[in-house]
């Protein structure tokens, strides 16, 4: 028999985290979102449907797939949206089979909805859900931010403020809230969320074998 010095590592399975992430339009989520993306392979976005007119910078099946009215309203019938808001005036929707799929192969999966969102998701699948809300230190700088982006229009912006309130008032919905006063802080406070999640004992099927393995193990 081997002993445990000759034993090579063995990863632990655990299901995939399904985080979800919410702010007011201008509170930096995007960015945060980018940024997680970008720097833990384990996380794919969920790429929502949107009726909303595709912005200069976005492309379309990377930030969004920008659908027409009546394309939503089959894929609502079809029942293949895990979730479905009015936000800002739009339509966006949740596509049902990549957060299935990614939730059955065990990975984690970023979700950047809104509270109306987040709150049909932990209605469906609170054990996989970790829910994040992400506040501006101010409104001022709230407004700024959205100034900052210009890639609305005026009035597009102003709806946004208006809106930010409501928005703002579901904090207590979430599991963590984050005020983001500046991105590297905020960024790490994430971070620390994602590892003590992973960390869950309740979400790590894999620890039975692990343990009984470790308590066959000769010493
Ligand atoms: P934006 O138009 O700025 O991209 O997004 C507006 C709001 O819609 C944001 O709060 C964003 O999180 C939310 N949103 C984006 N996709 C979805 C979705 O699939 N479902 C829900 N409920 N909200 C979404």
């Amino acid at each position: 028999m081997k002993t445990s010095e000759e034993m090579p590592m063995r990863s632990i399975a655990r299901r995939g985290i399904m985080l979800v992430i919410s702010s007011p339009s201008g509170a930096g989520k995007s960015t945060i979102a980018r940024t997680l993306l970008e720097s833990d392979s384990q996380f794919s976005l969920s790429v929502s449907v949107t009726t909303r007119k595709r912005r200069g910078s976005e492309i379309d099946g990377v930030h969004y797939h920008f659908i027409s009215p009546a394309e939503f309203d089959r894929l609502r019938k079809d029942d293949a949206l895990l979730e479905w808001a009015e936000v800002h005036g739009n339509l966006y929707g949740t596509p049902r089979e990549p957060a299935e799929e990614a939730m059955r192969q065990g990975r984690d999966m970023l979700f950047d909805i809104d509270w109306q969102g987040a709150h049909q998701l932990q209605e469906k699948a609170k054990d996989d859900i970790v829910s994040v809300f992400i506040l501006p230190p101010t409104m001022a700088e709230l407004k700024q931010r959205l100034l900052r982006r210009a890639e609305d229009s005026t009035d597009t912006i102003a709806k946004r403020l208006k809106n930010s309130k409501t928005e703002i008032e579901r904090w207590p919905d979430y599991d963590y809230v984050v005020v983001n006063e500046d991105l590297d802080s905020a960024f790490t406070a994430i971070r620390a969320i994602v590892a003590a999640e992973r960390l869950r004992r309740v979400r790590r099927p894999g620890l039975a074998d692990f343990t009984a393995q470790l308590l066959s193990e000769d010493v």
